[in-house]
């Protein structure tokens, strides 16, 4: 299939839609991006790699980060880590607070802010250095070793992470979190502010499109079964309150981040990412998932 010329004709026809979206800005590091970036990238897991626009251009990838992170916790850590959170759609707001009232601090799912937080609580206890094993795992997923923190942009989310302090002392408060807060959170706005670019992002995601094995490494990075799990819960989870649509109108497993990117896959064929960082009113990308939807439909490649 000819991708770069599907990507050139979706993005030629989404030319005359009103592009509604507006960046991120609670994170004042955030609001510096020029909004009009837009790339894709799509990879196979033979290798074959398709780049459009921006497709090799770094930005914050946020809460795609949360996958990384609970992957590494998932394939390493012993302990039983539903115990710690639920494997269920949110329905609210990534940075919400409601829920977790009701469930007595017990997070919805990883995938929003407070089963992140929840994830790197456990992998401060878990791992003996935290902040450089989660860059090593990822820089290893990607065969990319330059992949970084930007320091700028976690230090600008913790003097505005308000919210994401709230959940965290809140689920302190029911016996959730078990070290000591800052560390948590350091490691938390650590990991949302890894940049990378729609090609780096696609390659790193591949192993979840291959049964859990790295394809360029045959590393096995999960189980089988543990990848089908991954999957399904990007599937039901991955997109904030907009998890159902994005099934509905792309029909693919994937993460969002509030930097603008969308990484999705297609079992044992491709791994697709997106950027563009005007965000729709849900907080994901609002080309992106046109964009998706648009590449999906056309080249009937969803798994629906
Ligand atoms: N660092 C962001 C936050 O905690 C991540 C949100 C996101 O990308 O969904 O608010």
């Amino acid at each position: 299939m000819n991708y770069q010329q599907i990507f050139s004709e979706i993005f030629e026809d989404l030319k005359g839609v009103d592009n509604i979206g507006k960046v991120a800005d609670y994170i004042p590091e955030l609001a510096n991006v020029d909004p009009n970036h837009f790339g894709v990238n799509l990879t196979t897991i033979e290798g074959d790699a398709y780049d459009y626009g921006d497709a090799n251009i770094r930005f914050s990838i946020q809460s795609i980060a949360k996958v990384f992170s609970f992957v590494l916790a998932y394939s390493r850590i012993k302990s039983d880590i539903w115990l710690r959170m639920d494997l269920e759609p949110a329905g609210t707001p990534f940075n919400s607070l409601v829920q977790l009232e009701y469930d007595k601090g017990v997070p919805r799912n990883p995938f929003v802010n407070a089963g992140g937080i929840v994830v790197c609580d456990i992998l401060v206890s878990e791992l003996e250095n935290p902040k450089s094993d989660m860059l090593n795992f990822i820089r290893t997923l990607s065969d990319n070793r330059d992949i970084n923190y930007n320091s700028k942009v976690s230090e600008s989310e913790r003097l505005s992470g308000y919210k994401n302090y709230a959940l965290v002392n809140l689920m302190k408060s029911f016996g959730n979190i078990h070290n000591d807060i800052d560390e948590v959170m350091d490691l938390y706005f650590s990991i949302c502010s890894i940049e990378m670019s729609c090609r780096e992002l696609s390659e790193s995601f591949l192993f979840l499109s291959n049964n859990g094995i790295v394809p360029y490494s045959g590393e096995q990075i999960l189980s089988s079964s543990r990848t089908k799990r991954t999957n399904a819960l990007m599937q039901t989870c991955g997109f904030y309150d907009e998890a159902g649509q994005f099934t509905f109108k792309v029909g693919l497993p994937g993460k969002s981040g509030v930097g603008g990117g969308i990484v999705a896959i297609h079992p044992q064929k491709y791994a697709i990412s997106v950027w563009s960082p005007r965000l729709n009113v849900k907080g994901n990308s609002f080309l992106g998932m046109l964009f998706l939807e648009e590449f999906t439909t056309r080249t009937e490649l969803s798994i629906f």
